[in-house]
């Protein structure tokens, strides 16, 4: 009997040697679904995800090259994460992929030695024959080609765990805007929309495996289509889904709007689409119209506050996210206050802020007069102070209003969704449950907080 125990262990212990694996994901949304697609990879070739890094025999590192700290921080994390297991006498396989790979190359490699597959954003669904290949040969694998235009992922499916509610749905990859201070075109490749029928498909699939919310990511969602030659293919995107899924009870939610190509058109179809969620976010980036030059951005602010008061006008209770770079080269004090103001005149409900990160091999890396850090940093400083004053003004306003809201966290006797403009309210659980679509008041702000309770009727 014992005997019979141990030889099933050693059976499984031989089927499971070198197949458990680990993904550690930096950067965006769309890297986060990366990671998922390649889980799904790893899976279907016989790999086992598990969440505990110490135990894996394979760590992936899926990595981002847009700012160079976040990048350094990342290196350095792999870097401790290598040396912290050889103390401890474990030595898995190191795979490191993604843009920072794409963007480094072999500065990457002779970085961290203890890699033993480093390759960029093209041939990643071919980790798990690297991974074979490694283990016969021994011999280190680099591979830094670039997506070629046709290439689209996702066939194989996603392994889908940042969260039980939303999920994330690329519909384009790569980016043709090569705005002046970004790698992504470099690290990406030319954009790549996805078949709108896939796009039907994976959405059938989503609602099957019972999501409420469905992120649709692109580095410009706007030009979906533009590289199959459809026009307006966003529009024909949003309103094939309408009529597809008007029955289910789905969200629908896009990321990032570029203000170059976002269209009345497309606000208009999310106004008459009860599945399209009222939040746009739409990178402003500056306020100035030659600093907007400068970036290459392709619209000017007049063009941007021109949006934002159609998406006002027509969508009252629909939200506004953003994000802005301080301290591009030659950003005078001038253009800043140009950003502060317009800052004021959109009433952010949302904004990410940068501060400008120089990177090689961008147009905006030779440009001279490159701020010191310490005038950059106070820039920062005062348009946080600014866009945080805002936005307590604006939690303020949402005391004793009415919100349908989606319960998307339960921790004990705290429960939390977000209104489909995209504002979190905290509210007491009472027996409420994840994926819930609940009418709340809300009752009070705190430290930046929502709060609320339900509202029964
Ligand atoms: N495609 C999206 C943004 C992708 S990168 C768009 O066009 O809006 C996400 C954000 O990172 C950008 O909006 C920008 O604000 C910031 N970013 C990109 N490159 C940067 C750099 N070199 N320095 C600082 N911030 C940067
Ligand atoms: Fe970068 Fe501009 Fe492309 Fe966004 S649109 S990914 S900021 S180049």
């Amino acid at each position: 009997m014992y005997r019979l125990y141990y030889l099933s262990k050693w059976v499984e212990n031989l089927i499971m040697a070198n197949k458990t694996f680990f993904v550690e994901t930096y950067g965006c949304q769309m890297n986060k679904s990366r990671s998922e697609h390649i889980a799904q990879v790893m899976v279907q070739n016989g790999y086992h995800l598990i969440e505990d890094k110490k135990r894996a025999d394979i760590l992936l590192f899926n990595t981002c090259a847009v700012r160079e700290h976040a990048s350094e921080k990342a290196i350095s994390n792999i870097q401790k994460t290598i040396k912290d297991l050889n103390k401890i006498s474990r030595h898995p396989i190191i795979v490191i992929f993604g843009c920072m790979s794409q963007f480094l190359k072999n500065r990457l490699v002779q970085r961290v030695p203890g890699a033993q597959i480093v390759i960029g954003t093209s041939n990643i669904e071919q980790i798990p024959q690297y991974l074979e290949e490694y283990t016969r040969k021994k011999k280190k694998i680099l591979d830094f080609n670039l997506p070629s235009t046709s290439q689209v992922f996702d066939e194989r499916g996603y392994l889908r765990n940042s969260s039980q509610i939303f999920t994330f749905l690329p519909i384009t990859y790569g980016c043709n805007n090569f705005c002046s201070y970004c790698v992504v075109p470099y690290t990406t490749g030319p954009q790549r929309s996805k078949p709108l029928l896939t796009i039907l498909k994976e959405i059938e699939k989503i609602i099957q495996d019972g999501y409420q919310e469905i992120i649709l990511l692109g580095q410009n969602v706007n030009s979906y289509g533009l590289d199959l030659g459809l026009k307006n293919g966003f529009e024909v995107l949003l309103q094939t889904i309408d009529q597809n899924f008007h029955d289910s009870s789905i969200w629908i939610r896009f990321l990032t709007s570029h203000p170059k190509d976002m269209r009345p058109s497309i606000v208009d179809i999310v106004k008459n689409s009860p599945l399209m969620t009222r939040y746009f976010h739409l990178p402003i980036q500056s306020g100035s119209d030659r600093i907007l030059a400068a970036m290459n951005r392709g619209y000017t602010r007049d063009h941007y506050m021109g949006l934002v008061n159609y998406i006002r006008q027509t969508l009252p209770d629909s939200g506004i996210g953003t994000d802005i770079i301080i301290g591009f080269p030659g950003e005078t004090e001038r253009d800043f206050l140009d950003t502060l103001d317009i800052v004021q005149e959109a009433q952010f409900e949302q904004a990410y802020t940068y501060i400008y990160s120089s990177r090689s091999g961008t147009a905006a890396y030779q440009l001279p007069d490159q701020l010191p850090l310490a005038e950059k940093k106070k820039r920062l400083q005062l348009l946080n102070q600014t866009l945080s004053d805002i936005h307590q003004i604006k939690l303020k306003a949402w005391v004793g209003k009415r919100a349908k809201i989606m319960i998307d966290q339960i921790e004990g006797l705290n429960a939390s969704g977000r209104t489909t403009d995209n504002q979190r309210i905290f509210l007491p659980n009472s027996n409420l449950f994840l994926g819930q679509v609940i009418s709340v008041v809300v009752i009070n702000t705190l430290k930046g907080k929502l709060y609320g309770e339900l509202v029964l009727s």
